[in-house]
């Protein structure tokens, strides 16, 4: 049977992750959340008192970390040197910390060949970056999710909001827009649009909506691979 690798990439507050989850759910296959562990090494970067501009540091300390992808009931978790770290990723710092440690090419080697290697052993829905580009440039499907700006800062805000009740919509606009353009600009593996990329543009849409243009369009260009699926699906008895 074909493998399965599709590639969701696109700027913070896309939505990539929901869709990405629901999209894997519909097909019956894992899904990498690959900002996830970006985060993981900044929380750990921060949690040692560094500074982003202390790059000799932070190349010492990733090369210590014990960090593993978790895959359980719930979805996925990181396992920072033997501890779970649930949403303590989820903050605005770590947020800040996670694009700053990603230029790194220490740290970006250091996840890509982890991101490799799981991909290699499975079919799975991939959400980052660079994933379509740089990760599995030879995946067979690439989506690249986009939004309005104003949209996904309004669409953060509610997540936001339960940490920091100050927050606005301009105040994580602000944040959403230094990271896109630090993800953007970044010499290597950055936030891109290939040729490759089908893009598809939520603005004004909700999430059953764009989960189901993402899986329409899948169904669409590549009904060799869902038919691959369903028949094996068929002898599984499942
Ligand atoms: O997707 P998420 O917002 O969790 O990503 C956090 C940060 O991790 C991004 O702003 C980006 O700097 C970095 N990242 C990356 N490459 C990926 C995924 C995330 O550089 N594939």
């Amino acid at each position: 049977m074909k493998r399965l690798r599709i590639a969701i990439d696109g700027p913070g507050g896309a939505g990539k992750s929901t869709i990405a989850r629901r999209v894997a759910e519909a097909l019956g296959i894992a899904y990498l959340d690959t900002g996830a562990m970006y985060r993981a090494a900044g929380l750990a970067a921060a949690r040692h008192g560094l500074k982003a501009e202390e790059v000799s540091k932070i190349e010492a300390l990733l090369e210590t970390l014990d960090l593993a992808v978790v895959f359980d009931e719930n979805g996925q978790d990181i396992c920072l040197d033997g501890e779970r770290l649930g949403d303590q990723i989820r903050t605005p710092e770590a947020s800040r910390w996670a694009s700053d440690i990603s230029r790194l090419p220490a740290c970006r080697h250091m996840m890509v060949a982890l991101q490799r290697r799981l991909a290699a052993g499975q079919d799975l829905v991939l959400d980052g970056r660079d994933i379509g580009s740089y990760v599995l440039p030879d995946a067979e499907i690439k989506i690249y999710l986009d939004a309005s700006l104003e949209e996904r800062a309004r669409r953060r805000l509610k997540q936001e909001r339960e940490r920091d009740p100050a927050a606005t919509v301009e105040s994580v606009a602000r944040d959403l827009a230094w990271r896109d353009r630090q993800d953007s600009e970044r010499e290597l593996a950055p936030l891109v649009c290939t040729p490759a990329h089908h893009r598809i543009d939520s603005t004004g849409n909700s999430v059953d909506e764009t989960t189901a243009t993402v899986l329409a369009w899948i169904y669409s260009q590549f009904p060799e691979l869902i038919a691959d699926r369903t028949k094996a699906v068929d002898q599984d008895g499942g």
